[in-house]
């Protein structure tokens, strides 16, 4: 069945809006409850489609909501990852979407048991700035594939992006298949409280609270996609060198607006002069420029802008030695950028090694021997993503067991988002919940448990009148055999 197309959702006067639409998209999803294979491929093609379509529409729209963000960035980061996370699943769909045969116990002995993958139903998908498309559709290929209709709402600060999803994904989709909302916080706050079948959120840790709280109202199940401080930390022995230029490509990227980004990095005591030096170099190769510089990225907003900034008066009044790493000679005065940046006497009481900074100041905190280095790390909320430099792999193991992240690399950074295999989410303050690659899949279906008996009853010993001597037989056999 075909449903009208519903009210353009921008702007969202009406606050009927919302829930028409939903109601829209579940009655569609109703319609056809159990996309097969075929379907589902359909719309994963569809989405690859519209992407590669309107991917220069979509890197312009980027780039005009931050001003300055090179086409290659968005391509890297965003554009590639979803179309690799769509051939990702369509090699595995078929399999993902198999019933999982499973044991029974003796007392349900003739009777099959079975796990299906059901679709969840309608799931919404709310989406920050800072990654638009690649945290928009790569959940909605997640939620696709596993059969579902879709609500996505774009983030507010960036405008002309969800414009441009809004007109790529009608080029290819019903409204009743996929919608797209427009809006500010309000919208936000009021599509968090409709009841979906899942809600993904990503963004900060203290709106995913509030988010949190709307969709319990409704007993929707949540994956949150948080943030927070996501530490490196590096051995003495790993060359300094090496562990500089992996950490200054990822606090460069997008400016440090990443979730992902190292936020800070623990160096010990007697290397941090040299470490400084490396990363020094490391940013100046990637960046020799940077207030000019079409490579470099601006910050999303003077209201964010003004935030980092604020961060670093309030570090600098408490002591802490901030040290621009762009050209003496520029000015960013005018421009919506800020330049990369070293702190260094960093302490707890400063904003800057509280907040997450989510932008390109790295605050260099020195530690004496790697186990106060994990106290540092242990002693806060768990992070988004822990990275650790070394060669030693005992060590490393230790490193990866006795500290909880979301995720973890290990001589790299942000790199591990882009294994579409393994699933993505945090921990504690950084998030709940999983998506990309097969736990996306799961994360999206109902794992819906199956019995099923034939025609004879042959457990029918486990019923009353229970003084039956076969029904004590199996209370003997189970407690001697269990017990
Ligand atoms: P944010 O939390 O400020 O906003 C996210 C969305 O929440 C926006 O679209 C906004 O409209 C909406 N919102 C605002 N008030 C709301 C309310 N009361 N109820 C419901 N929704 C509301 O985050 P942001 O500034 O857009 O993004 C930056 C944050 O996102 C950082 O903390 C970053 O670490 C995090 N992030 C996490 C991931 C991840 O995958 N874990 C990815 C990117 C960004």
């Amino acid at each position: 069945m075909k449903h009208d197309t519903i009210a353009p959702a921008d702007p969202v006067a009406d606050e009927q809006i919302l829930p028409d639409c939903l109601a829209l998209v579940r009655a569609a999803y109703r319609d056809d409850p159990h996309p097969d294979l075929a379907a589902r491929l359909d719309r994963l093609d569809r989405l690859r489609t519209a992407l590669v379509d309107h991917r220069q529409a979509l890197i312009r729209a980027v780039q005009s909501d931050f001003t300055t963000r090179p086409g290659a960035e968005t391509d890297l980061l965003e554009i590639i990852p979803v179309l690799e996370s769509i051939a990702h699943t369509r090699t595995h769909l078929r399999k993902w979407m198999r019933s999982s045969r499973r044991s029974v116990p003796l007392g349900l002995w003739g009777a099959r048991a079975a796990v299906h993958y059901q679709p969840k139903g309608v799931v919404g998908i709310m989406v920050p700035w800072n990654f638009p498309l690649f945290l928009s559709l790569s959940p909605l290929a997640g939620a696709l594939a596993a059969g579902n209709r879709v609500m996505i709402k774009m983030s507010e600060l960036a405008p002309a992006t969800a414009k441009a999803v809004e007109q790529m994904i009608a080029a290819e989709f019903d409204k009743a298949e996929v919608a797209v909302i427009t809006g500010g916080p309000d919208v936000a706050a009021e599509f968090s409280a409709l009841p979906f079948d899942h809600l993904l959120f990503t963004g900060s840790t203290s709106v995913g609270r509030k988010v949190m709280q709307a969709a319990a109202q409704n007993l929707t199940p949540v994956t949150l996609e948080l943030g927070g401080k996501s530490p490196a930390i590096v051995h003495p022995d790993f060359p300094l060198k090496t562990a500089a230029s992996r950490i200054a490509f990822g606090k460069g990227l997008n400016a440090g607006q990443i979730c992902v980004a190292p936020d800070y990095v623990l160096v010990q005591r007697t290397k941090v002069d040299d470490f400084i030096a490396a990363y020094t170099k490391a940013v100046q190769k990637l960046y020799p420029t940077q207030a000019d510089n079409p490579d470099y990225t601006s910050i999303i907003s003077p209201d964010h802008k003004s935030r980092i900034e604020g961060l670093i008066e309030d570090a600098q009044a408490k002591g802490a030695i901030i040290t621009s790493l762009a050209p003496p000679a520029e000015d960013f005065d005018g421009t919506q950028k800020l330049p990369m940046s070293v702190a260094i006497q960093v302490d707890p009481t400063m904003d800057l090694m509280n907040d997450e900074i989510f932008g390109p100041v790295l605050p260099i905190v020195a530690y004496d021997d790697l186990e106060d280095a994990l106290a540092y790390v242990n002693d806060r909320d768990r992070p988004l993503a822990l990275y650790y430099f070394d060669w030693d792999k005992d060590r490393t193991q230790h490193v990866i067991q006795s500290t909880h992240s979301g995720g973890a690399a290990i001589n790299d950074v942000v790199t591990q988002v882009a294994a579409d295999d393994m699933p993505f989410g945090g921990i504690g303050a950084s998030g709940m919940g999983h998506y990309h690659g097969h736990e996306g899949f799961l994360t999206f279906s109902k794992a819906k448990s199956v019995l099923h008996k034939g025609r004879f009853n042959t457990t029918w010993f486990i019923q009353a009148p229970w003084g039956k001597a076969l029904f004590r037989m199996y209370v003997w056999l189970m407690l001697k055999w269990r017990g």
